[in-house]
């Protein structure tokens, strides 16, 4: 009998699931598939070696890593004021930013300022 990759479990041989060339038990593999995939490690990887040549950003991001360039590190109210944007927009473009190694926060007392990196 075989046993699951993942949790080591047997597997009757009519409950095999395969994902990524691993045999799964259907608890791993269903775990597996629902896996979000914004912490995905091919992504941080490719976002890397793209930074290094030419980054593919928004307008918004473009905007955002150019005022903490010129005028950071800059709190994200501050940011949100300048660029008329809301929070929640600007934390959407500082992940990818981050995620590319562009800008990075930096604690100032109690609060968080943003910069680049
Ligand atoms: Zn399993």
């Amino acid at each position: 009998m075989k046993n699951c990759e993942k949790c080591g479990g047997p597997l009757d041989p009519d409950e095999l699931y395969e994902n990524a060339g691993k045999i799964l038990c259907e608890d791993c593999f269903l775990e597996q598939k629902m896996k979000p995939v914004t912490c995905d490690p091919w992504a941080v990887y490719s976002a890397k070696r793209l930074s290094g040549t030419a980054p593919q950003l928004t307008e918004l991001q473009f905007r955002i890593l150019n005022l903490i360039k010129t005028e950071g590190p800059l709190a994200a109210s501050e940011i949100c004021r300048r660029l008329q944007i809301n929070e929640t927009q600007f934390q959407n473009c500082y992940a990818t930013l981050r995620h590319m190694e562009l800008a990075r926060g930096m604690r100032d007392g109690d609060k968080v300022r943003y910069t680049v990196f």
